[in-house]
């Protein structure tokens, strides 16, 4: 029988609109002031500094550009090595290789995806410069441990929260432990600058000032702003990394709802959870696992299937239902780039094994419930025949 559901397609994703972005635009042109660091980017960052309590935030025009500034302001050079997971988007590894840094991928942990804080420290050397956790589908990694080895080895820790936006570790908002991390304010992501964008949070003062400059190719301009330089000059190394005030009012609208935005999502995830949790019992997936100490943001669903061959079949399943479900990182080591910029220490356990068994599942604000019921009913109808396939 035919259904209505069954013309319905549902995206992977669809870029979150509050509704306040297309007045905010419009006040951002009226003021006369496009470029950045306008009214509306500094109003950004003072709602991250003050949501996340972090000391710094500078909007920048993506989470990439975040991720360079930070390579730079640690003074990354040829030769040095960063440690990070391998499952993990390019821009993590790139921002570092750019500076001529060789990348050092330790494994995941099958729990939560996210590095194995038990791995990092033998794949230390005296090169090491740096450990970059990525806190995958806005769960925390283990910052504690992290942060001891850093400190012990006197390494800087940069997290790539790109994800974790609203999340947190042990109380605190990810992006305010490390001593730099990235946000990522993509169109994927939880919160958009209008498709892209992103910022740079300092959480180790010493890198503030420096920071300014670099994100203004390299001239003490913001300096000069405050009035404290007659004129404003060319002073460092620097290029041009912030975002324009059409991008900082589009992201505004979206800060100013973030609490809906994230109850929102997390209202479908745990739904996602709650209906799935069955299957995980009879064991023909595993659902995420979030840690006692992490309060995510909903960022994601996943879910692993027992193989690589059952989720290519769930995803035709699906697509031939008009949903959209998709695979994360090809492992960074196993890329054509990650040969020459990169090696792996230790054993490969779980990296690649788990990458092929996940699966991403739609989840967007503002997602209609006849979308919603309709991803539901035919991931039933998928894992059923699982189930009673054993
Ligand atoms: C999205 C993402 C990035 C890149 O963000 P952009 O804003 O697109 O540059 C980097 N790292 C991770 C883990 C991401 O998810």
């Amino acid at each position: 029988m035919q259904n209505k559901l069954d013309f319905l397609a549902v995206p992977f994703n669809r870029p979150p609109v509050t509704g306040n972005e297309l007045s905010y635009i419009m006040n951002a042109i009226a003021s006369n002031k496009l470029s950045g660091d306008g009214p509306f980017a500094k109003r950004c960052e003072s709602w991250l500094e003050q949501k996340t309590n972090t000391k710094k935030a500078l909007l920048t025009p993506s989470c990439t550009h975040a991720l360079e500034m930070a390579a730079l302001l640690i003074n990354i050079k040829p030769g040095d090595e960063v440690i990070m997971p391998s499952y993990t988007f390019v821009s993590t590894a790139n921002a570092f290789v750019l500076r001529g840094a060789k990348i050092v991928f330790v494994d995941i942990r099958p729990d939560t995806m996210n590095i194995d804080e038990t791995k990092i420290e033998a794949a230390i050397t005296p090169r090491t410069k740096a450990i970059v956790p990525v806190h995958y589908a806005g769960v925390g990694c283990e910052m504690d441990t992290i942060m001891e080895i850093a400190s012990r080895h006197n390494l800087y820790v940069i997290e790539d929260a790109a994800q974790g936006v609203m999340s947190e570790y042990k109380g605190k908002s990810l992006g305010s432990i490390g001593h730099l991390a990235a946000f990522s304010f993509h169109e994927t992501k939880n919160y958009t600058a209008g498709g892209e964008g992103g910022a740079l949070l300092i959480n180790d003062s010493k890198f503030i000032e420096r920071a300014e400059i670099l994100r203004e190719k390299g001239t003490n301009r913001s300096n000069f702003f405050r009035g404290m330089v007659d004129k404003y000059t060319w002073v460092d190394i620097g290029s041009s990394m912030l975002p324009s005030e059409i991008q900082a009012s589009y992201l505004f609208a979206q800060l100013e709802s973030a609490d809906k935005i994230n109850l929102d999502r997390l209202e479908r995830w745990n739904t996602y959870y709650k209906e799935l949790k069955a299957y995980q019992e009879e064991r023909v997936i595993q659902l995420p696992v979030i840690p006692e100490s992490c309060q995510h943001n909903a960022h994601m669903f996943y879910l692993k299937f027992s193989d690589i061959q059952t989720r290519s079949q769930f995803i035709s399943y699906m697509k031939q239902n008009d949903i959209l479900t998709v695979f994360h990182y090809l492992p960074l080591h196993s890329t054509k780039a990650g040969q020459s910029h990169s090696r792996f220490h230790g054993e490969d356990n779980y990296t690649t094994s788990e990458s092929e068994k996940l699966v991403r599942l739609p989840l967007y604000f503002n997602m209609s419930d006849e979308e919603f019921n309709k991803v539901l009913h035919h991931l039933e109808l998928f894992l059923t025949q699982l189930v009673e396939a054993k």
